[in-house]
């Protein structure tokens, strides 16, 4: 999710792989958030890839790397299918690598969109003690994981004496650039695990109203009214050298508040 100047080298320095890469999703045309993706197409075409892309975005994200494409020459080694988003929320992204993904509108200086990641289930627990009591056999076990129940004779066992009940299934959601905004609520309730910019500390409360980005207290509050699990914040101007005043007055407002360093992993719960 966006593409930073800095992205490739991080990548590297964590070692993420680039060809794991199969969809980036854009939130909006400011450089920071977009800097790094000419240069982070032209290494996938150098590195040989040959499988699509899909890139989401707002009006104007394929006219973006296009141009880059034209002016340095750039030809790609493989396809970029772009979906612009426009209009109001929730998108519908489709479902990839077990996650269903959505768009919705932020309110920034330009057109932003925040997403959001709903881990699916495809198959169903079976309870291993279902399957000791029942002796289940391998072909019955792979048949009630797609949901189908037992029938052995005149004897019927259904689904839900064999499987776990469902798990509740995780989700991610990313908001950033964006003022303070109740309306994204809807989007997001009960998220797991909240990525909220927090460009600024709760003093400086008014600039961010005027360069419609968020304060702490605005994520924590945020985190807070959607009832999220975990928050996660981010973006911080580039003012603040100790990110600790940052961290402690989100946690006045949302306990469960973490803050982004770069490089750092977050469970998701
Ligand atoms: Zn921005």
């Amino acid at each position: 999710m966006d593409c930073g100047e800095g992205t490739q080298i991080k990548m590297v320095q964590f070692k993420v792989k680039s060809r794991r890469i199969s969809h980036i999703f854009i939130t909006h045309l400011h450089g920071d958030h977009i800097f790094g993706l000419p240069g982070l197409l032209n290494s996938l075409s150098l590195n040989g890839r040959q499988e699509p892309l899909k890139i989401f975005g707002p009006e104007g994200i394929a006219n973006y790397v296009r141009f880059n494409q034209k002016q340095s020459s750039a030809h790609f080694t493989f396809d970029i299918d772009f979906q612009e988003l426009k209009g109001a929320g929730p998108i519908d992204l489709g479902t990839y690598c077990g996650l269903q993904f959505k768009a919705f509108p932020l309110k920034h200086r330009i057109p932003t969109f925040g997403y959001k990641a709903i881990e699916v289930q495809a198959e169903l627990n079976v309870d291993p003690e279902a399957i000791t009591k029942y002796s289940l056999s391998i072909e019955e076990i792979l048949n009630v994981k797609k949901g189908a129940s037992i029938i052995r004779g005149d004897s019927f066992i259904p689904t839900e004496l064999l499987v776990l009940p469902p798990r509740r299934n995780r989700s991610f959601a990313y908001c950033t650039d964006t003022i303070y905004d109740p309306d994204i609520l809807q989007y997001i309730e009960e998220v797991s695990l909240l990525y909220h910019e927090a460009t600024y500390t709760d003093d400086l409360a008014e600039k961010a109203r005027e360069r419609m980005h968020s304060t702490t207290k605005d994520a924590a509050q945020i985190a807070k009214s959607a009832r999220a699990k975990q928050l996660v914040i981010g973006h911080y101007s580039n003012r603040y050298k100790n990110l600790n005043t940052l961290l402690q007055e989100a946690k006045v407002v949302f306990q469960n508040t973490m803050i982004a360093e770069e490089g750092k992993l977050f469970q998701i719960l």
